[in-house]
């Protein structure tokens, strides 16, 4: 796609019109817009609408209006229109993963993978919208019979962020719909537009008026407040920080709304004495600079035994010294800007931290010399100290810190020393690798390969990384609830 047909794909979306209710766009109520940059090069793309408490609002009307009519197609009705929201967002994967690589920065590789991983959720969930089962049983005491059943658990509102923009927001879109509900979304403020696209391919699916509906703002807190408020919301649904995690399920107390909470990570990758060394070099790639190292799931910590240390630091180096970085719109880019300034900046302030404790800077990236945008160098750092601010925090970009270990113990006792618990990896001998992964605390944990989302399988942390799972068969009771009738025998 050249840039002529990127700009006027992004016009057609029609940015200043990006309030989505009734399945049509207008302008936010106090006619207030805001920029969407490129991080490639710092300059505005455009500017969309940014919605009020009124313009949530009003979205909220359109669903709660919608709800009932949308719970009352049967599920195969749903399914299929879901099944051809996959089809439309296929076909346009090529458009949607240049706008994410606009909006976001990230390599065009990477957004194409991800418009094909977010369309997939439509596909797996029109599936599993006929797939609802039941039970009915005979309770112990006898005299009674037990019919147990699933309802949609009403209006959902829905809170993404931006390092998989058009994925984070199917992966809940699509359940919520199977299972009958309508919801009010509020995307990234960076990226906007690819949710505006999601929007346009729903509605050219067949889903009806108000069933799904987009609010971006600037003024996030004014958005979730307003939902969270009202009384007809039933479900938040938040994926982002661990701390904007935290102030929604405050928000959602005062009314007991059901909550789903994905949150931040700090995953661990091991590898031990066993390991197939090439192998966990391909894993670490992928683990770790995917999306730039923009990733809930994102290799955080590499924990590495002592006898395979030297040849995979060896290899690892060569590897991330040659990474391509540049604009995510050039082919050859393999490593993005990140998102903005501020994570630049947080980014670079671990690095100076772990620095001043004695970590060492073992391989680097070149960056561009022709853009002056958010770039961070993919970068190998040795740490000695296992309480280093790299191995610590969450780092949310292409840094790879390594750290040495040499009995099981002393590595459990890294790996699970932090009140994060989303993904981790090991490399090993299945046998080694599958008795150190179970005691992982970790929702997630890839033996021998570094991915592990899949729409068809259960995504979702433990401690701070989040309540609920999403994907596979939990993603859709999620947004159920269970309901029994007792029957007099
Ligand atoms: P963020 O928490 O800053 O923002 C997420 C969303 O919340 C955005 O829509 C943002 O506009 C909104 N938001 C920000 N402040 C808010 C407030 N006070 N009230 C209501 N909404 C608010 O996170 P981010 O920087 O967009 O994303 C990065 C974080 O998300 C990382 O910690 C990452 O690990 C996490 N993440 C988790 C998963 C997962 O599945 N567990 C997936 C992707 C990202």
């Amino acid at each position: 796609m050249d840039s002529q047909a990127l700009k006027q794909y992004v016009e057609n979306l029609e940015p200043a019109k990006a309030i989505w209710i009734n399945n049509s766009g207008r302008a936010a109520a106090s006619g207030e817009t805001f920029p969407v940059i490129d991080p490639a090069t710092t300059t505005p793309i455009t500017e969309v609408s940014s919605g009020t408490a009124a313009d949530a609002r009003a979205a909220l009307d359109a669903a709660a209006s919608a709800q009932p009519g949308w719970a009352a197609r049967s599920p195969r009705e749903r399914g299929e229109i879901l099944r051809r929201a996959w089809e439309l967002m296929i076909a346009s994967s090529k458009e949607l993963a240049n706008l994410m690589s606009w909006e976001n920065g990230k390599a065009y590789g990477d957004s194409l993978g991800e418009a094909s991983y977010a369309a997939e959720f439509f596909r797996w969930f029109s599936e599993e919208a006929v797939r609802s089962d039941g039970d009915y049983a005979i309770p112990p005491a006898g005299g009674s019979r037990t019919l147990v059943t699933a309802r949609p658990v009403g209006v959902c509102a829905l809170i993404t962020p931006w390092n998989f923009p058009a994925a984070m927001a199917t992966r809940k879109i699509a359940p919520a719909l199977a299972a009958g509900n309508a919801v009010v979304l509020k995307p990234a403020s960076e990226t906007p537009l690819t949710a505006l696209g999601v929007m346009r391919i729903l509605k050219e699916a067949g889903v009806p008026a108000g069933v799904v509906n987009l609010v971006p703002s600037r003024h996030s807190a004014d958005i979730s407040e307003t939902w969270l408020a009202d009384p007809r919301v039933r479900l938040v649904s938040f994926t982002g920080s661990t701390p904007v995690g935290r102030s929604l399920l405050g928000l959602a107390a005062p009314r007991v709304v059901n909550t789903a909470m994905e949150l931040g990570g700090n995953a661990a990758f091991v590898v031990g004495a066993t390991a197939d060394v090439d192998a966990a070099i391909e894993g670490l790639m992928i683990a770790k600079f995917r999306n730039g190292g923009q990733a809930c799931t994102a290799a955080n910590r590499i924990y590495l035994h002592k006898d395979i240390k030297e040849e995979f630091t060896q290899k690892l180096c060569q590897r991330v010294a040659a990474l391509r970085v540049g604009a995510g719109l050039d082919p050859e880019t393999e490593i993005g800007p990140v998102v903005n300034e501020k994570a630049m900046k947080g980014i670079n302030q671990l690095l100076e931290a772990a620095l001043e404790q004695g970590a060492k800077v073992l391989a680097k990236a070149p960056l561009p010399s022709d853009l002056a945008g958010y770039f961070v160098a993919p970068t190998v750092i040795e740490v000695p100290r296992a309480d280093s601010p790299l191995l610590q925090n969450e780092i949310f970009g292409p840094l790879a810190p390594i750290k040495e270990y040499s009995c099981e113990d002393e590595l459990l006792e890294m790996v699970n020393g932090t009140e994060m618990g989303l993904a981790s990896y090991v490399y090993g001998d299945l046998n080694w690798a599958l008795h150190l992964a179970e005691k992982i605390e970790a929702g997630m944990v890839g033996v021998n390969r570094g991915l592990v989302s899949d729409p068809a399988a259960p995504f979702g942390g433990v401690k701070q990384s989040g309540i609920g799972r999403e994907g596979a068969r939990e993603g859709i009771r999620e947004f159920q609830e269970v309901q029994y009738f007792s029957i007099d025998w």
